[in-house]
């Protein structure tokens, strides 16, 4: 059995973390714009004054903290958010790497790549996680163009690793957990339809093609995180009296975050949970 050696992890770890801190500036573009409806290729500019971002003013983090948050032009304040976009992104890109990288066993080429590949598959759900999840505070919707997409990039890199490895047991567990997770959502929404949004319904096909392909326990978990987290919360709402019953809370936030929980302790809780019944 052969790791990765420490010098190689911490090599790779500060790079993911360089590249998230990209990644992340990236994703503040894509949570304005997306729905907003305004192109992806278009320059940077102040929403005040109009002036053209320049590039030493967009390096992540730094450029907010040297210009002391404020436009280099008209001196108008520019949000928090972006620098702590970057930094949560950067963080994510950290752990997601850390845990697929530091457990991987690599006594193949297939096996490198696959770790690669399923790196790259993470990083990309940790990517749209955080803009779906912003994006959905601000407008309550999730917007097909970041949704729809991430079938086809999830299943290709998922895939792709699996194969290399020979586990084509994931695959027919991604492939239950997309059809399970999407037809579960699908017959909320029939069921409630002022409690869900179609844009729930296709996200769930994608976290359970994630979830599914990481185990049945990460499914399991993953699915009913969200509502747990979601229930926990708006439980919280109506005691500290901050909503009414029929506030509008969105729940992609808490099916992603339930997700996550799934990916990073599904499997080791649901180990857990039935070791409270099944002792050996
Ligand atoms: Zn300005």
């Amino acid at each position: 059995m052969t790791g990765v050696s420490p010098a190689v992890l911490a090599f790779v770890l500060v790079f993911a973390g360089l590249f998230g801190l990209v990644i992340g500036s990236f994703l503040n573009v894509v949570i304005y714009r997306v729905p907003a409806g305004i192109p992806l290729t278009r320059e940077s500019r102040c929403p005040h004054c109009d002036e053209p971002v320049r590039p030493v003013e967009n390096i992540p983090v730094v450029s907010w903290l040297v210009l002391r948050g404020r436009c280099a032009g008209c001196k108008a304040p520019i949000s928090a958010r972006y620098p702590i976009v970057e930094l949560a992104t950067a963080l994510a890109f950290v752990g997601i790497t850390w845990y697929f990288v530091a457990t991987a066993t690599l006594d193949s080429t297939g096996a490198v790549w696959s770790l690669v590949l399923t790196v790259a598959a993470f990083l990309y759900l940790a990517s749209i996680s955080i803009a779906l999840t912003l994006i959905d505070l601000d407008t309550h919707r999730l917007p097909n163009a970041i949704v729809l997409p991430a079938y086809a990039v999830g299943a290709v890199l998922l895939v792709a690793a699996s194969v290399l490895v020979g586990d084509l047991d994931a695959l027919v567990r991604a492939a239950i957990g997309m059809a399970a997770l999407y037809a579960f959502y699908f017959i909320l929404r029939f069921v409630r339809p002022d409690g869900m949004g179609g844009g729930d319904v296709k996200l769930a096909g994608v976290l359970g093609l994630y979830l599914g392909w990481l185990g049945w326990g990460a499914l399991v978990v993953g699915a009913f995180g969200a509502f747990l987290l979601g229930g926990i919360f708006g439980i919280g709402l109506l005691i500290t009296r901050r909503a009414g019953r029929k506030t509008a809370i969105p729940f992609g936030p808490w099916m992603i975050l339930g997700a996550w929980v799934g990916v990073f302790g599904g499997e080791s809780l649901s180990r857990w949970y039935l070791g409270l019944f099944i002792t050996a």
